[in-house]
């Protein structure tokens, strides 16, 4: 089976341009030593060319702020757009009840999540099969946290990507059909170096595989409510775990996001992707692969 090189070539939506905000007006007032601009006629050119030099600045910000995808670490999506993405991690197989419960509040209020399950929990046996499919079903997205929840760093490179292709192959079985997982969540959220590899090393094996980034949160509130409110802004990615706190959290969370009109979407539609591709042969792991 060949790697998953060009997995963000299908990014649907059109790059969108951001015009250079409006530089707020400037109440002229008068303070203590002002000293108005037109005593020094000379320093105007100065000053306009500084002015534009401030502008080019205050695009190329603006443009760099806009792409999302641009760093390997994903904190959160476009800024500008009121949309959301709760993400679900772990999914151990003593939780899953809770996933269950999490695609019902889903089906609620016609939001979606997206899970990122550890295969060595047992969630993904083929027996979950229909758990699986209801995540879909009810709009969700799923990707994966590995197949052992092990700090990258601390497994060689091999061992590694060959966890990736692990959890492609458990998906797939559990599924019954190849579905594409597109979105990789780091146990602990690490790319850290460690005991065997280096950051570097890291982010080139996950690269190698085919992710092109990787997924971490910018909240991670799970226990008050008013700071989560405050916290959550446009394109935060949030975390949660599989597990009757979150789930009952989130029931109360999801409504009053709703009430602030956030749209709470999966990992793909919060980067402008089509969901997932799914069909063809499952994923069979090989580790002559990535020799
Ligand atoms: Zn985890």
């Amino acid at each position: 089976m060949p790697g998953k090189g060009g997995i963000l070539d299908i990014r649907s939506a059109e790059s969108i341009e951001y015009p250079c905000p409006p530089r707020p007006g400037r109440q002229h007032t008068e303070k203590k030593g002002f000293i108005p601009m037109k005593l020094f006629p000379k320093k105007i050119p100065a000053l306009l060319a500084a002015l534009a030099l401030l502008a080019a600045a205050c695009c190329a910000v603006a443009e760099e702020a806009e792409d999302p995808l641009a760093p390997f670490v994903l904190h959160h999506g476009d800024r500008t757009v009121p949309k959301i993405a709760i993400t679900v991690d772990d999914c151990y197989e003593s939780a899953t009840e809770w996933i269950l419960k999490d695609a019902e509040l889903c089906r609620r209020y016609d939001v979606a999540m997206t899970f990122f399950p550890v295969v060595y929990t047992g969630c993904l046996d083929e027996k979950y099969r229909d758990l699986w499919q209801e995540v879909l079903d009810s709009g969700c997205e799923i990707g994966t946290h590995s197949n052992r929840h092990l700090k990258l760093g601390n497994r060689s490179r091999i061992g590694l990507i060959g966890g990736l292709e692990r959890a492609q192959e458990a998906l797939d079985r559990t599924l019954g059909y190849h579905y594409e997982i597109r979105w990789f969540r780091p146990p602990y959220g690490s790319i850290d170096g460690g005991s065997k590899l280096t950051k570097q090393q890291v982010i080139d094996a996950v690269q190698t595989y085919g992710f092109d980034h990787v997924v971490h949160w910018d909240v991670s509130e799970t226990i008050d409510l008013e700071k989560a409110l405050k916290d959550i802004q446009n394109g935060s990615i949030l975390l949660f775990h599989a597990k009757k706190k979150d789930t009952l959290f989130l029931e109360k969370l999801i409504p009053e996001l709703l009430d602030r009109d956030f749209e709470l979407v999966t990992m793909s539609e919060l980067f402008g992707f089509d969901p997932p591709e799914t069909g063809g042969e499952l994923y069979i792991y090989s580790d002559e692969v990535f020799q």
